[in-house]
Parts: structure tokens; C-alpha cells; sequence
């Protein structure tokens, strides 16, 4: 896109949200009009369910939507790559992410911006809205207090909750690393990785890494002040804010390397770039460092750490970034939509590390039997089956893990969840069709 083009696309984007004043609404789910529905529907009919949640608390998931909706909460502190925008400047991104909660994964969800930044008061108001939710997702909120955040509220909820940031991230990532081992015939377990970066997104990538099978001790993190190792200065000095910094020190790094990013990255067969927008943040002689058939992700948006062409110039051997306009685009909405939909179509109390690898597993299948290749390693936010694969594949996990309050059959599974899954785009068709919802004027 040229400089002219971008200044044109975003204020594209701002005429349409002046045009359509919101992205989703709420609409009824029930046959309604008339004395009699209106009378069971709410008072004085609707005081026999509220008895009945009232006495056993778990029905509530029966009698009204709360099964299906989920809070999207932000406290404006890291909005997109913009900084500290505050609560109404989160707004517009938290409606966008309910519109694709929606959308891809037929799951209702519900802005939530605070002007509350403190970790505990946020605890405190999470907690307090639990009851009217089936899941939690944390959005766009600085670090480190997102990786307290998730582990106390995923300890003190019995509902899912998940930080797209790192959770979603991560998920996508290793579905995509996956596809591009096999295509260069390398297994999980074997590999040595370079993290770049180790923010939200690179220590949540880390963990997963090691959940899925790689040896913890051949990840190297690299984050702004240079490689991650268990003497490194200022992770011994108990700093509370570098807790998760050194979590990761304590386990990775077996050989206790020292140095930047092209002595992470000799050797290694994979490197991950979460760290800052490039170009120039990985350099091209620094992916010849690397082992045979190197494999290159540089997720740092908006600019790849490393374009790709010059990555593929390089020698690397398959090349994926966050960006729609390049091949193999890791997009966490690949992720959170289906992960979400599985655990909420078997009321989940817990999204846990397993079932994140189920999904990523599941997309990774998904893409192999249409046939992987350097340029497709990984679905694309249109293949709708993809969802609907890995939305089971989390529901059955969450079964076996036995953090399902339900427990349908694989066939009821399938149905249910690809009920879920079309149902927005049959309504948004209807819609625009009859003129409900107007045709974008792009
Ligand atoms: P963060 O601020 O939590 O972490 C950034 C980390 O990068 C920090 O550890 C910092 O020290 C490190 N860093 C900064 N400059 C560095 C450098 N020159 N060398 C090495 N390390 C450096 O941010 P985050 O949420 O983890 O996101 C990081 C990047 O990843 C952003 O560019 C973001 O857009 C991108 N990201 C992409 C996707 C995706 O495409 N799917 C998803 C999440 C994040």
C-alpha cells in the first residue's frame, strides 16, 4: 500500500463507523409481540426460572444466553500498537473483536472498557461480573499486569478466560509451526527455537512451545535487552515486574547463551519475531546463522521484522507473518473465535493450555489435508470448516479434561457448533438482503 493509499484506508475506516454508529447490536433470539410472550418472557412468567437459578446456580446456563456471552474487557492500556488510549479509545477495537467473536464463532460478546487501571480493582470487577458471563477475554492491556490478570482470574473464574494477546497468539503460532516442520521434516521435540521477543505475546509463545513438546532448554528469548539467561543482572534482582521474564530464564537457555539476537539465533532451526515492527530487527545474515532450512515467522505488526522476501533471499525455508498481504498470515482470529465456541458449546469451566494445543493441532490437520505447501501452512480467516474442526477439537479436549459441565456426543458436537458457526452469516445475509443492515459503500 503507498503512503496515499494508507491515509485513504484509514479514513475509509472512520467514515464507516460515522456511517453505521456501532458494529453489532443485540437482537431477539425468541418469538416475541403480544400480551402472552411478553408476560412468559419477563414478569410475571420469567419469576419461575429466576427461582429455579436462583436455587441452583448452574441452570442460569440453561434459562438464559449466559452460556453463549462472553466479556470483552480492556483497560485502554495497550490498544492495538497505539499505546495508552484509554477506555474510549479502546472501544471502537473492542467492538471490531465482538463483531469477529460473532461472526466466525457465533459467540455473542460484550464491550466492557473500564477507567480502572490498578491489577486488583481490575480482579475486582472481573469477579463481580462473572455471573452474567460464560467467558472472559482480556484485550488489549499492558504487560506485565496482563500476565497476572489471566492467572488469577483463570485460578479465582469458573468460566474460561483467555488474553488473545498471548493465548491467541501463541495458539496460531505453534498451529503454523506444525505445518512448516513437516514441510521441512522436522519434529517438534528436536527443534532449537529463537523467541524475539519476550512481551505478551513471546512468553505465552514460549510456554506453549514447551507444552507442545519442545525442549525447554533449546528455546532461546530474546527481548530488548538482549538474551534471556538465569544470571542475566536484572532478572536476579527480584524486580516483582520481571517475575514471568525470569520464569522463562529459569527454564529455557540450557547451554546459558549470552548476547543479541544473531547469537540466539545461530543454529537455531526456528525463529519467532514478536518483538517490535521492523524491517531491519532480524537482518538477513543473521537467518544464514541458522540451521538447515530455517523457518522464519515475523509477527511484528505493522511492518514484519524482517520482510519476507529478504528472509526467503536469506535461505529460509518457509516465512510467515502477521500481515493478510503476505502468504501464511498468523491471525490470532484463526484462533479465539473456535476456541471460545468449543468451550462454550460444552460449558467449560476452564480454557486450558491442552486444549489451546488441540486447536492448534486441529487447524494445523485442517490445512494439511487441503494440501500444505511453503505458501499455505496455515488456514485463512474464510474457511469456515477450519473453524468448525477446531471448535470440536477444543470441546472434546475440555470433555476428556473433564472441565465440561456438559458432555454431548461427537455427532451432537458437530451439530451444534456448525449450527452456531452459520447462523450469524444466514442472519447478516437475511439482513442485507432486506435492507436491515446496509450494504458498505466500499
Ligand atoms: P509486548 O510489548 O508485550 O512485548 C514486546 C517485547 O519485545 C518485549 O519483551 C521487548 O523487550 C521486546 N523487544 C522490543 N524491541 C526489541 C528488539 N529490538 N529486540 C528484541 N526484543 C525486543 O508486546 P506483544 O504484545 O508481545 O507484541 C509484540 C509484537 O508482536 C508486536 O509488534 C505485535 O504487533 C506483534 N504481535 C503479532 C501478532 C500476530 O500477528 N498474530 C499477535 C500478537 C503480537
Amino acid at each position: 500500500m503507498s503512503e496515499s493509499e494508507r491515509i485513504d484506508f484509514f479514513k475509509k475506516s472512520l467514515e464507516l463507523h460515522r456511517l453505521y454508529k456501532g458494529k453489532i447490536e443485540t437482537v431477539p433470539k425468541v418469538p416475541a409481540g403480544g400480551r402472552i410472550l411478553f408476560s412468559l418472557w419477563y414478569t410475571p412468567g420469567v419469576a419461575e426460572p429466576a427461582k429455579v437459578a436462583a436455587s441452583n446456580p448452574d441452570e442460569v446456563f440453561e434459562l438464559t444466553n449466559r452460556w453463549n456471552t462472553v466479556m470483552i474487557i480492556s483497560d485502554g492500556t495497550r490498544v492495538l500498537g497505539l499505546g495508552k488510549l484509554g477506555p474510549e479509545g479502546a472501544l471502537p477495537v473492542m467492538e471490531g473483536k465482538a463483531l469477529l467473536f460473532k461472526y466466525l464463532g457465533g459467540v455473542d460478546a460484550i464491550p466492557i472498557v473500564v477507567r480502572e487501571r490498578d491489577l486488583e480493582k481490575l480482579i475486582y470487577i472481573v469477579k463481580t461480573l462473572e455471573p452474567s458471563f460464560g467467558g472472559v477475554n482480556l484485550e488489549d492491556i499492558e504487560s506485565p499486569k496482563c500476565f497476572d490478570l489471566l492467572e488469577r482470574l483463570r485460578q479465582e473464574l469458573e468460566i474460561p478466560v483467555w488474553h488473545d494477546d498471548q493465548q491467541g497468539t501463541a495458539l496460531v503460532t505453534i498451529a503454523g509451526l506444525i505445518n512448516a516442520l513437516k514441510l521441512v521434516g522436522k519434529r517438534l521435540q528436536d527443534i532449537r527455537v529463537a523467541v524475539i521477543g519476550a512481551g505478551a505475546a513471546g512468553i505465552a509463545i514460549i510456554r506453549y512451545l514447551i507444552v507442545a513438546g519442545v525442549k525447554p532448554g533449546n528455546i532461546i528469548a530474546v527481548d530488548s535487552k538482549g538474551i534471556l539467561y538465569r544470571d542475566r543482572p536484572d532478572l536476579k534482582s527480584g524486580d516483582p515486574r520481571l517475575k514471568w521474564k525470569r520464569w522463562v530464564a529459569e527454564r529455557t537457555n540450557e547451554e546459558g547463551r549470552t548476547g543479541g539476537i544473531p547469537e540466539a539465533m545461530k543454529g537455531a532451526d526456528v525463529v519467532i519475531g514478536v518483538s517490535r515492527p521492523g524491517p531491519g530487527v532480524i537482518k538477513k545474515e543473521w537467518v544464514k546463522l541458522m540451521n538447515d532450512n530455517p523457518i522464519v515467522f515475523a509477527e511484528a505488526n505493522p511492518i514484519p521484522e524482517i520482510w519476507p522476501w529478504e528472509a526467503k533471499e536469506a535461505g529460509a525455508k518457509v516465512v510467515a507473518t502477521g500481515r493478510s498481504d503476505f502468504p501464511n498470515q498468523i491471525n490470532n482470529s484463526l484462533g479465539f473465535p473456535a476456541v471460545f465456541r468449543g468451550a462454550l458449546t460444552v460449558r467449560a469451566r476452564k480454557i486450558t493450555d491442552e486444549m489451546c494445543i488441540a486447536a492448534a493441532y486441529a487447524l494445523a490437520s485442517y490445512a494439511e489435508k487441503k494440501g500444505i505447501s511453503e505458501d499455505y501452512i496455515i488456514p485463512t480467516m474464510d474457511e469456515t470448516e477450519a473453524y468448525i474442526e477446531e471448535a470440536i477439537a477444543v470441546a472434546e479436549k475440555a470433555i476428556e479434561q473433564g472441565v465440561a459441565r456438559r458432555k454431548p456426543t461427537k455427532q451432537e458436537l458437530e451439530e451444534e457448533i456448525r449450527e452456531m458457526i452459520m447462523r450469524p452469516k444466514k442472519y447478516l445475509e437475511i439482513a442485507l438482503r432486506e435492507g436491515l443492515v446496509k450494504k458498505a459503500p466500499i
